[in-house]
């Protein structure tokens, strides 16, 4: 699956988790959690770029995306005191709460984005290094134009439809 794919399929996958934050008034963590979420959506593919790492290796696994919620926990960990206080008062959770959060999400967010590569006919080693059986549902071919488009659209749509429900 390519970028827009990837990010369509995000949009309609978190449109239920960003529903369900709005709902019970949790703003922030559903504003982190978008842009966690959306933001990642394509970051796995960074693996056509890094040299001596084989697509679809080990940033498309289980244990990559645990690896990098770590770095992101961290991260957030690290930066919050750095942080302008206006802005650590917006936010109003504590370091370790943010940090744990930004990590679900890192994890999540791959977690959509294996599920996109999964629907394709290459599919993926989610399990890697553990396990390593390939797993794909073959439905469509990453280059599919007309479906990478059309996710990218839906996802735009189920985004919309959460945002205009919530407001009105
Ligand atoms: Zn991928």
């Amino acid at each position: 699956m390519y970028g827009k794919g990837h990010q369509g399929l995000a949009m309609l996958l978190f449109a239920p988790i960003l529903f369900g934050l709005l709902y019970i008034k949790m703003y922030v963590v559903a504003a982190i959690g978008f842009f966690v979420c959306i933001g990642l959506a394509t970051y796995p593919d960074i693996d056509w770029s890094l040299p001596f790492v084989k697509h679809r290796g080990i940033t498309h696994t289980l244990f990559g995306a645990v690896v990098l919620a770590i770095v992101f926990g961290v991260g957030v960990y690290l930066l919050m005191p750095k942080l302008p206080s206006i802005l650590v008062e917006m936010i109003s959770i504590s370091r370790g709460w943010l940090a744990l959060i930004v990590g679900a999400f890192v994890v999540i967010a791959i977690v959509f984005h294996l599920i996109g590569d999964w629907l394709t006919k290459s599919g993926i080693q989610p399990f890697s290094p553990m396990k390593k059986t390939r797993y794909a549902a073959g439905v469509t071919t990453s280059a599919n134009p007309f479906v990478n488009i059309v996710l990218y659209f839906i996802g735009l749509f189920a985004i919309g439809t959460v945002i205009y429900l919530s407001i009105f």
